[in-house]
């Protein structure tokens, strides 16, 4: 089973630059690819700022910050693709784009190069399908802020082999990661958990059971979460987690998963948590 020493990153936004960094510092060789050069410079910028802030605490000297910079590369030219021994999507969430973008890398990847995508809500199996390797097909699902998140879902789809979770299961120990295997499934594991969680925080405040801080301070200090529920809803922003609900609900078949009507009603108003100011909060723009 070969190692995984060069990977391309397709996207240097948010997860991409991350994916990119957890590369970079862990001695893999990464290659943003990004539709333009103001989107990767604006990654490079984000690693380097993230970079300067590990050095700033300590936890990482100037020498290693700079051979991890040295390590990061960035181009629109899908060409680069032809020399990565895997390949991580971390584009747009559009099932349109990211059937683009895999074609594309399927047709200039070498054959025995792993395609993985990291895609919170597409079917893992559907975008294999777009390509002619869906047995080195996978799911690589980081968590934002991806330097700093332990987990790493790996997601088979139908036609995933062995080898292939073997070989994206090093990848993301070597990264520092600790991996879960998932089978293709909406929301695979923590989002299938997490959000339907989030949701009952609306019907429970919604209902008036209690007050947005006191149900924050319930799970944290019942559960020990770090953060309450509706705080964190307002940090993933109320329009995501509505639809996400819409995904599980469509996909589920199943009332269970119905968004909390309070939701839609916030996201209609335009309050969509910390990034519009108001949410469950209000925060200062
Ligand atoms: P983002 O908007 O920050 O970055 C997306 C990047 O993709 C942008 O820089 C954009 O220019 C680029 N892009 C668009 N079309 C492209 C193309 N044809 N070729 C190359 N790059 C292209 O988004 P993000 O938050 O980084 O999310 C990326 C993916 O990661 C999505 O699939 C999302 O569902 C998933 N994800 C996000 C999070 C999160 O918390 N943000 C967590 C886990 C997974």
């Amino acid at each position: 089973m070969s190692t995984i020493a060069t990977v391309g990153v397709i996207g240097a936004g948010t997860m991409g630059n991350g994916i990119a960094q957890a590369c970079a510092v862990s001695g893999i060789k990464a290659v943003m690819i990004d539709v333009g050069d103001a989107q990767l410079q604006k990654g490079v910028a984000a690693i380097a700022g993230s970079l300067e802030r590990l050095v700033k605490k300590e936890k990482l000297c100037a020498a290693d910050r700079d051979a991890a910079l040295a390590r990061v590369t960035t181009t629109a030219d899908y060409a680069a693709l032809a020399g990565v021994d895997c390949v991580i999507e971390a584009a747009t969430e559009n099932p349109q784009l990211k059937f683009d973008i895999l074609r594309k890398a399927d047709a200039i990847a070498s054959p025995q190069t792993i395609l993985a995508t990291n895609t919170s809500s597409i079917s893992i199996t559907q975008l294999a399908a777009v390509t002619k390797r869906p047995e080195r097909f996978v799911g690589m699902h980081f968590f934002n802020p991806v330097p700093m998140m332990a987990l790493v879902e790996l997601i088979r789809g139908l036609a995933t082999s062995d080898e292939t979770i073997g070989r994206v299961s090093a990848l993301a120990k070597a990264l520092g990661k600790t991996p879960i295997v998932v089978k293709n499934s909406p929301g695979f594991v923590v989002n299938r958990l997490l959000c339907p969680m989030l949701n009952e925080a609306i019907f429970l405040y919604s209902e008036g059971v209690a007050s947005a801080q006191e149900i924050d301070e319930g799970m944290k200090l019942g559960c020990n979460h770090p953060i309450g529920p509706l705080a964190l809803t307002d940090m993933v922003g109320l329009d995501v987690l509505l639809a996400v609900m819409n995904v599980f609900h469509a996909d589920f078949g199943d009332d269970k998963y119905r968004p909390a009507p309070l939701l839609r009603e916030m996201v209609a108003a335009g309050w969509l948590g910390r990034k519009s100011g108001r949410g469950f909060y209000t925060y200062a723009k």
